[in-house]
């Protein structure tokens, strides 16, 4: 990561949910209002970081990146928040720490091999490793203790038993992941997929393109099936965006350290 410091890091969710509590925790911001994204500029653990929510989806992703690289010069950018987990051991409460995200909605065979990005040979696109594997410590730490973090009632709600953190690939597209079939048909093509979002890949491809270290780490929601929006909501605001304001503080402190 460029260590000039008097340019910001990127943090970003799709929906305020998920960075509800980290917004809260910025003392100093500034709102800049871009492509009517809010884009919150302020200190957290003694960083310079800008803080937006992106929105749902892939080109919202993109488009909230390249304001992020364009207007704000951001250093690095993190994409935080949930996901739905497909391999058979990442349950609700784990977190995934992405090593590469390919996008599992795009198809422009047989011009070019399925999921790759036209014209970029490239169908999964690598997270920085140091910053992944910073944030993997992180997250370990932060999951070795739910219940001080999230208290016992929560905890218990979601049977929040000893969580763990995954590292492989997180994919990405235009689909909330909600049944069954549909999670078995991604098992089925792409079976070292941990989990699926609708963002992750997106932004990865624009930091890809601007030469920017970027990383992922996705508080798992649901497990893309039929049950996949029960307690969506109240499993965001109360877990995961919680997780979130941990893991990237604990990240910046240890930046900070440095
Ligand atoms: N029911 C929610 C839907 C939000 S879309 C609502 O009404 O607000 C889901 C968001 O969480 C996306 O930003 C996506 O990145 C992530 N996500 C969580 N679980 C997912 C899943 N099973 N499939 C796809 N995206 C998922």
């Amino acid at each position: 990561m460029n260590e000039a410091t008097n340019l910001p890091i990127a943090i970003v969710s799709a929906m305020h949910e998920e960075l509800g509590a980290l917004l809260a925790q910025m003392p100093d911001e500034q709102r800049i209002t871009v492509g009517g994204r809010d884009f919150w500029v302020g200190h957290l653990q003694g960083q310079l970081i800008v803080a937006v929510l992106s929105r749902i989806g892939k080109v919202a992703a993109a488009t909230t990146a390249t304001v992020l690289l364009e207007r704000f010069g951001a250093r690095a950018i993190v994409f935080t928040g949930v996901a739905g987990g497909l391999a058979p051991d990442v349950r609700v409460g784990d977190v995934v720490v992405a090593t590469r995200l390919l996008q599992h909605d795009l198809d422009a065979s047989p011009i070019f091999p399925k999921y790759e990005v036209p014209l970029t040979g490239h169908a999964r696109f690598a997270a920085d490793t140091e910053i992944s594997d910073a944030l993997a410590a992180v997250a370990a730490d932060v999951l070795s203790d739910p219940v001080t973090l999230l208290g016992e009632k929560v905890a218990d709600d979601f049977a929040l038993d000893a969580p763990r953190v995954h590292r492989g690939l997180l994919i990405s597209g235009d689909r909330f992941v909600s049944t069954a079939a549909e999670s078995e048909a991604l098992r089925h093509a792409l079976p070292d997929a941990l989990a699926v979002e609708m963002e992750g890949a997106a932004v990865a491809q624009v930091c890809h393109d601007f030469g920017v270290p970027f990383a992922a780490v996705r508080t798992i929601s649901d497990r893309a099936d039929d049950a996949a929006h029960g307690d969506f909501t109240r499993f965001v605001s109360s877990v995961a965006s919680r997780y979130s304001l941990a893991l990237v503080s604990a990240w910046l402190a240890m930046l900070s350290q440095q």
